[in-house]
C-alpha cells in the first residue's frame, strides 16, 4: 500500500461523498480505518461484499453503500494512482 496514493484515493471518495450525497462521509473514512489496518481481507470472512453489493447490516438494513464496498472502490482508486505513478503521469 501506498500511502501517499491511498490518502489521494480517499480524499477523492470523500470530495465525492460530499459533492454527491451517494455516501455515507463517515463510511469512507471508515473504509479508510480497514485500508490502513489492512483489514479488509479478514472481512471477507464475515461478509461477501463487492463494489456495488455487501450483506452487513449497514447495506442490507440501512441501505447504504457501506464500509466494505467504499474500501473496495478506495483500493482501486489506489492501484490506479500508483500505476499512474509507474507510468510517470
Ligand atoms: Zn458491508
Amino acid at each position: 500500500m501506498n500511502l501517499s496514493a491511498l490518502f489521494t484515493a480517499y480524499n477523492q471518495a470523500k470530495w465525492y461523498a460530499k459533492r454527491t450525497g451517494e455516501f455515507d462521509v463517515g463510511n469512507v473514512d471508515r473504509a479508510l480505518g480497514l485500508l490502513m489496518a489492512h483489514r479488509l481481507d479478514e472481512k471477507r470472512g464475515e461478509y461477501a461484499f463487492g463494489f456495488r453489493h455487501c450483506d452487513c447490516p449497514d447495506a442490507q438494513i440501512r441501505k447504504r453503500t457501506c464500509k466494505h464496498s467504499i474500501a473496495l472502490m478506495v483500493q482501486k482508486r489506489h492501484d490506479e494512482i500508483v500505476e499512474e505513478i509507474r507510468r510517470g503521469e
